[in-house]
This record gives C-alpha cells, structure tokens and sequence, in this order.
C-alpha cells in the first residue's frame, strides 16, 4: 500500500531523513518509534505532502505520489491525518467536524456554510458510533475533553475512507486509559476495514501492546524492523 525509497528530507543544511526506504501491506498496523526529534513526523508529513520530500519516491497503493495540485488532491483523499493537537474546529459540532472528512480537500472552515447530502451525515453518524461519541453529536466540539476531541479526529478520518490513516503522536497527550482507547480505535480500522495505519509513537510500551510490525527511527535513519515482541527496552 505504501512504498517508500530512497526518502531524504533536509530543511537548509540538516538532514531529518537520510535515504529512509520503508514498504507497508495493506491493512497494516505500523507504529514508527522513536525519540522526540528523531524525524517521525517528518516522514509521515512528507508521505501526503504535508513536507516536500527533498529525494526518493514515494507510491501510495501503486501509484506514485506527487506534490502538485492533482497530486494533492490524490493523496489527500487517500490518505488521512490525525495529529496529537487534535486540529478539530473548535466552534463547529462534533458532527460538522466529522462531516469535513466528506470534504476532501477543501479549507475546512469552508464547511460553516456547507450543506450536506444525507449520504454523508448517515456516513459521518456511523463514524461517530465507530468511536461512541454519536451522543455528543450536536455538541460544540471545543466542549469536549482531548481525548474525546482525538476520538472526533478518528471519526473523521474514518468518514473520509480512506485506504491510509497517518496517525502522528495521536496520544501523546493523553492518560493511560485514554491512550489505549485511542488506539484501539486504530486498530480496529486496520483490521475491520483494512485500512493501513501508520502511527507515530515515543513509548515502548504503546508499541509493544498495540503493533503488528515496530519500524525504530533515530536521527533520521531507520534502527530497528521488527515484532513488537522484539523490542528491547533500549530502542
Ligand atoms: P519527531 O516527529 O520524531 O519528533 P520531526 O520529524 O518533527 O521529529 O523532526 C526531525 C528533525 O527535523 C528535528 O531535529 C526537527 O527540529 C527538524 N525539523 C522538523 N521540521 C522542521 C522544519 N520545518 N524546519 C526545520 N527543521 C525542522
Ligand atoms: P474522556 O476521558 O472520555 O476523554 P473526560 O473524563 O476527560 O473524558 O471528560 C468527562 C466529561 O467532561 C466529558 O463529558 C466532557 O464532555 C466534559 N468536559 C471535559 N472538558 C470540558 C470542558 N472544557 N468544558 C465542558 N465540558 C468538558
């Protein structure tokens, strides 16, 4: 589903990826560990043009993936982002905010004024259920607590259907209980609906519980492939 070779990112004169080649199947669930600044985000940023990779190739279910504008808008619809600030709209429902995931590429403000088909509410309504917040629906999603606003991110990225979720730190700002929740939601994606999810994490223990394959960054370069049970505590 994902093929990557020969990436190299550099911003000005450092290099925050050296020649990183990385391949991952379908239905996947991919957790890329490693310590704060060791170019996670970066590598994920740069599969959906989020950052323009500097080298390499890069092709998203057999095909590859290209910066410009039809190219943009070709990944954006395939892949899907959640982030660790949540990037919920904060004035808008639960509901529109899961609603933008229908919107393809356009600005997400856009959606204030947007009509929806009745296709895509009962759509954006069963994400919501996927991750048991279709009580809090018509709720202002600024009134929700972080880990309830990463589950509408999820809810989001679920109703867009895409073939990729990139998931980058989506619990680094949560507790225990919540984090689990989190990515049990991930998981689930990956095995009830085949999609391939890559997700960015800095602790082992995370990787440990909830990876099907550990890919190890540091400083730019890829240290460790494997099971997450073989992890040693050092990675
Ligand atoms: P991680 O996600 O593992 O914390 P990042 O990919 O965010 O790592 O960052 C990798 C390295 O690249 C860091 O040293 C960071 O300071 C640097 N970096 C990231 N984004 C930029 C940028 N836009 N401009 C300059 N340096 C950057
Ligand atoms: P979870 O752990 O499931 O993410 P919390 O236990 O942190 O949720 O939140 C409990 C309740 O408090 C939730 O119903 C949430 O809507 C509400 N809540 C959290 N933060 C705020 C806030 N800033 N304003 C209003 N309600 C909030």
């Amino acid at each position: 589903m994902i093929e990557i070779r020969g990436l190299c990112k550099r911003y000005g004169d450092f290099t925050a990826l050296h020649r990183v080649d990385l391949t991952v199947a379908k239905g996947e669930f991919v957790v890329i560990l490693g310590a704060s600044g060791a170019g996670k985000s970066t590598l994920l940023r740069c599969i959906n043009h989020l950052a323009e990779p500097s080298e390499g190739e890069i092709h998203v279910d057999g095909e590859r993936s290209r910066g410009d504008r039809a190219g943009l808008r070709k990944v954006r619809r395939d892949v899907a982002m959640i982030f660790q600030h949540y990037n919920v709209v904060p004035r808008l429902s639960v509901l529109k905010n899961v609603l933008t995931g229908r919107l393809g590429s356009m600005p997400a403000l856009l959606s204030w004024f947007q009509v929806f088909p009745a296709k895509d509410i009962a759509i954006a309504r069963e994400c919501l259920r996927r991750v048991e917040l279709d009580p809090k629906a018509d709720l202002r999603t600024d009134t929700l607590s972080g880990g309830q606003k990463q589950r509408v991110g999820i809810a989001r990225a679920l109703a867009q259907k895409p073939k990729v979720i990139l998931a980058d730190e989506p619990v680094a700002s949560l507790d225990p209980k919540t984090s689990r929740k989190v990515l049990n939601y991930l998981k689930q994606a990956s095995r009830q609906d085949g999609i391939t999810v890559i997700c960015n994490l800095h602790q082992v223990d995370y990787a440990r519980e909830f990876a099907q394959r550990v890919i190890g960054v540091a400083a730019g370069r890829i240290v460790f492939e494997g099971r997450p049970d073989e992890l040693t505590d050092e990675v």
